[in-house]
């Protein structure tokens, strides 16, 4: 999982999280970026070049806290096409409990972009995916490869690029996939 993570797409990105489900392991593991987010602001969803990542592996992870504060943000998914995005509104910090790959517990909260890595990697353990929270298209977003820098910078509300209403319900219901571009 941690070589999946790490390992580069072709537009330069690395992931942030995968859940092991993802991958066809039937066990609720998942890894988390925990990198500082201040110094991640080159690329959206990838890391600067020389910032050292802060990858936990947390196994059987569990919520016990969520804030009624909730935020709006940009999210992608491995298990998605590349340019399929889509706004999410989520508790802005969490509360978690996990076991860490040596053994020992973790137990602490979890806040901004980290938090929302978490709550959607989670989800995947619950067969949940982040296009299950969209309701409205245009909140999916479709961003092609070679505008991802100016899509990190945009009012995500304004974007002006969204998906057919036969994609988008294709999309939400997780019928047959569209082919990849
Ligand atoms: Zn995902």
């Amino acid at each position: 999982m941690l070589d999946i993570v790490t390992c580069p797409s072709k537009d330069g990105r690395t992931m942030v999280g995968l859940h092991a489900s993802q991958i066809g392991i039937d066990k609720d593991i998942m890894v988390v970026d925990f990198t500082d987010q201040s110094l991640i602001r080159t690329k959206l969803f990838g890391r600067k070049i020389g910032v050292e990542s802060d990858l936990k592996v947390l196994m059987n992870p569990k919520i016990i806290y969520k804030s009624s504060e909730k935020v709006a943000g940009a999210e992608s998914c491995f298990s998605e096409r590349s340019e399929v995005f889509g706004i999410v509104e989520r508790p802005e910090s969490i509360f978690m409990k996990a076991v860490l790959q040596n053994g020992k517990s973790f137990k602490q909260p979890v806040k901004g972009f980290t938090s929302r890595i978490a709550q959607h990697e989670s989800d995947h353990g619950k067969g949940r995916r982040f296009a299950d929270y969209i309701d409205d298209p245009n909140d999916l977003h479709r961003v092609p490869e070679f505008l991802l820098s100016v899509y990190s910078c945009v009012p995500k509300k304004v974007w002006p690029i969204h998906f057919s209403k036969k994609e988008f319900a294709v999309i939400k219901e997780r019928a047959t996939p569209l082919p990849r571009p």
